[in-house]
């Protein structure tokens, strides 16, 4: 009997149903493709070879329907808000949405008609960066805090 409980203790590692989704999310977090102003430039540094988002799985695909994570980087424009809400739309559950930059949580210095006063006036927003423009870090930033988020989600128990 001492035998068997050595060999299981060895190969056998306990968790959650929970637990095994949310890390697998959390792990695998695939931002669409898209960025809207010169925030999206930081963004994209972000994704490159110094900040590489790759190392923590984050992966951006070029379509809505493969991805679970929304950056909106840079200004919405009215005109812009209707394709913003429709490329969330087309992303399946669970998804998640970050406003990157001041133009996209407030409207920053655009205080005009054209300008929507904040990205969450069309989609439910997780985490806001604030800055004009907000370095690659607070990105990264912003991406660990919802892995952490994430890490603490009922999967099984709404
Ligand atoms: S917050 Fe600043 S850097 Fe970002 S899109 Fe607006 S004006 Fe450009």
């Amino acid at each position: 009997m001492g035998l068997m409980e050595h060999k299981f203790s060895d190969n056998i590692i306990t968790s959650t149903v929970d637990g095994v989704i949310n890390w697998a999310r959390r792990s695998s977090l695939w931002p669409v493709t898209f960025g809207l102003a010169c925030c999206a430039i930081e963004m994209m540094a972000a994704g490159a070879s110094k900040y590489d988002l790759d190392r923590l799985g984050i992966i951006f695909r070029a379509t809505p329907r493969q991805s679970d994570l929304m950056i909106v980087a840079g200004t919405v424009t009215r005109k812009m808000a209707p394709v913003v809400r429709k490329v969330y739309d087309q992303m399946p559950e669970p998804k998640w949405v970050i406003a990157m930059g001041s133009c996209a949580t407030s409207g920053g210095i655009f205080d005009t008609y054209s300008t929507v006063q904040g990205v969450d006036e069309i989609v439910p927003v997780d985490f806001y960066i604030p800055g004009c423009p907000p370095r690659p870090e607070a990105l990264l930033d912003a991406l660990v805090a919802l892995q952490e988020k994430i890490k603490s989600d009922k999967v099984l128990r709404k």
